[in-house]
């Protein structure tokens, strides 16, 4: 038995329940957001010297400068984009796959994510733990999230988890009639922001309140 396994095996799974149920009662989660943070194992997708610290509350180094969103945040995002069993989702900012894999749980097996993730690196490291985990309805793709991925287009729901200057245009044409999207906005302020295309393209922004995100970087970010 692998180190890794053996440490799991007596620590992680029960640190993991204590932290989904604490984020449970704290943030008031639906059944299906709360079962998904209470099974995707978190220490998977961050790097081995942050094991220690997968179930904690907080955002973690992934590597390239880039950082797994804290566990509460991912929760909230996921709630708020009201997620649904068979959805096309796409994800601007793979990072670790942790986030995805949470989405994954909800949407089912006849869901499809697809996660972009401009770093070559991280990219192949959340394709390779996602695969290792069995996630079948995510396919991980490089390139700049920015601009969307206009081949799978229209998507039900869009997310971005890193801080854009404004709302891309891409992502406003490639989201569904009817379809959500939940985005950061800004620079050193940042904005949750919810958008909501309705079933005649009209679009309704709504500001959830301040956070903290990492740079969007592409065509459509910060350069
Ligand atoms: N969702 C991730 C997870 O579960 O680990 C956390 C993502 S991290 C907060 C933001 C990610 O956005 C980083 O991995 C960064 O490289 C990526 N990113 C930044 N600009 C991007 C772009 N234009 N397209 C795709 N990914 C981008």
């Amino acid at each position: 038995m692998l180190f890794r396994d053996k440490y799991r095996d007596t620590n992680l799974d029960e640190k993991r329940n204590r932290m989904a149920k604490i984020l449970r009662d704290e943030l008031n989660l639906s059944p299906e957001v709360f079962e998904a943070i209470k099974k995707v194992p978190r220490h998977e997708f961050v790097p081995y010297e942050h094991i220690g610290d997968a179930y904690s509350d907080i955002p973690l180094p992934i590597g390239e400068a880039q950082t797994i969103s804290a566990p509460h945040m991912v929760a909230i995002m996921c709630e708020l984009l009201n997620l649904g069993k068979g959805m096309k989702v796409l994800e601007v900012g793979g990072g670790s796959g942790y986030h995805a894999a949470v989405v994954s749980e909800i949407i089912g097996d006849e869901g499809l994510i697809i996660a972009v993730e401009r770093r070559e690196e991280l990219a192949k490291r959340a394709d390779e733990i996602l695969k290792r985990l069995g996630y079948r309805n995510i396919r991980i793709v490089i390139g700049d999230g920015s601009k969307g991925f206009p081949l799978e287009a229209p998507y039900d729901r869009i997310y971005v988890t890193a801080s854009a200057p404004d709302i891309p245009k891409p992502l406003l044409i490639q989201l569904k009639n009817g379809g959500k999207m939940i985005i950061p906005v800004g620079e050193y302020s940042q904005y949750l922001y919810i958008v909501e295309k309705d079933e005649y393209g009209r679009i309704k922004k709504t500001n959830w309140g301040g956070v903290r995100f990492v740079q969007l970087i592409g065509e459509y970010g910060f350069k």
